[in-house]
């Protein structure tokens, strides 16, 4: 069984499409069991797609190799927020 911590390190290969299918199947019943998890796989979606839609209109090679750094680093900084 993963834990929160762990669910969180691995989230971007989930999202990716980067898992086993092993792997894939502890993510998801640690997310059938943890809400706080569920809710923070939702607000990675949605921060996903909204990065995307920005990146979208950026043509890629303009994109500066910082920048693109910067941004993986924030959605890797996202943490769950407590729940109750
Ligand atoms: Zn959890």
């Amino acid at each position: 069984m993963l834990t929160c911590k762990e669910l969180t390190e691995v989230i971007t290969d989930y999202l990716e499409g980067r898992m086993s299918f092993g792997q894939r199947l502890r993510f998801r019943m640690h997310l059938a069991l943890c809400r706080s998890c569920r809710r923070y796989l939702r607000q990675m979606r949605l921060t996903i797609q909204a990065l995307r839609r920005t990146l979208s209109e950026l043509p890629a090679e303009r994109m500066p190799a910082e920048m693109r750094d910067e941004l993986c680093a924030r959605l890797r900084s996202l943490r769950p927020r407590e729940s109750d």
